[in-house]
């Protein structure tokens, strides 16, 4: 069943979650490869043996290095979600209302194992609050059959269409999304003098910080929201 647009209710009564994921949804309009890129660049400061801690919400935590990701890109019929933004200025953007669209995600190997395991999909809040991840994150991050059945909740069929590049591009967003991944080692180097919200990213003056010291928080309502993952990783309360 095709589906129209989102529904959303009234404007005046958008709670601050329905805010969040109207935001997300806006943000992750056709922005797979954006994401897929940025990340690309952000590795690109690192040396390609440089180990990578992945985290999922579900529990798993392990080291790899860098090299042993690759892009995943699907081929994806019918979206079941349509999608119009509207911009001041006149100008839109529709999403999902093509036969066909493509889609891009980073795969990972765990240790030891020859074949992806793990996808990371930084744009799935595109398909609405369905795209949210296990542990309430504004992105997926956790099983590749975790991740094809997300998919087959969100468009009606799809067909693998190149697995395992380990670059895409270039694009015209590389100069932008070079300063993205700049600021984003920036901001991790100098974490101890700058923290920020580990929920929405915001910079803070006055860190509300998590036992574990570990993470830092804007307010307690945003460490309330991001409890669902941290707990799953929180050194002060280790629960699987
Ligand atoms: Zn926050
Ligand atoms: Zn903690």
């Amino acid at each position: 069943m095709i589906s129209g647009p989102p529904v959303h209710p009234p404007v005046e009564n958008l709670n601050e979650d329905d805010l969040e994921v109207i935001y997300w949804e806006v943000r992750g309009h056709d922005g797979c490869y954006r994401t897929v890129a940025a990340l690309q660049h952000f590795f690109d400061l690192f040396p390609t043996n440089h180990p990578l801690r992945i985290r999922t919400a579900d529990g798993e935590d392990f080291i790899t290095d860098i090299d042993s990701r690759v892009i995943l890109e699907f081929d994806l019929h019918r979206p079941l979600q349509i999608m119009h933004i509207a911009m001041g200025g006149g100008k839109s953007f529709s999403t999902g209302d093509q036969e066909r669209m493509n889609q891009a995600v980073w795969g990972f190997e765990r240790p030891g194992e020859e074949m992806v395991g793990i996808a990371l999909d930084m744009a799935s809040m595109q398909f609405g609050e369905k795209g949210r991840g296990k542990g309430g994150e504004n992105f997926m991050l956790g099983t590749l059959d975790a991740f094809y059945n997300f998919v087959e909740t969100v468009v009606a069929g799809g067909d693998p269409m190149k697995l395992g590049s380990k670059r895409i591009g270039p694009s015209p967003h590389d100069k932008w999304l070079k300063e993205v991944a700049r600021r984003v080692r920036y901001r991790w180097t100098n974490r101890e003098t700058g923290r920020w919200c580990d929920h929405c990213g915001k910079p803070l003056d006055a860190p509300k910080s998590c036992p574990c010291h570990e993470v830092f928080y804007c307010g307690s309502a945003h460490q309330k929201k991001a409890w669902r993952f941290h707990k799953k990783h929180c050194s002060k309360r280790k629960t699987n």
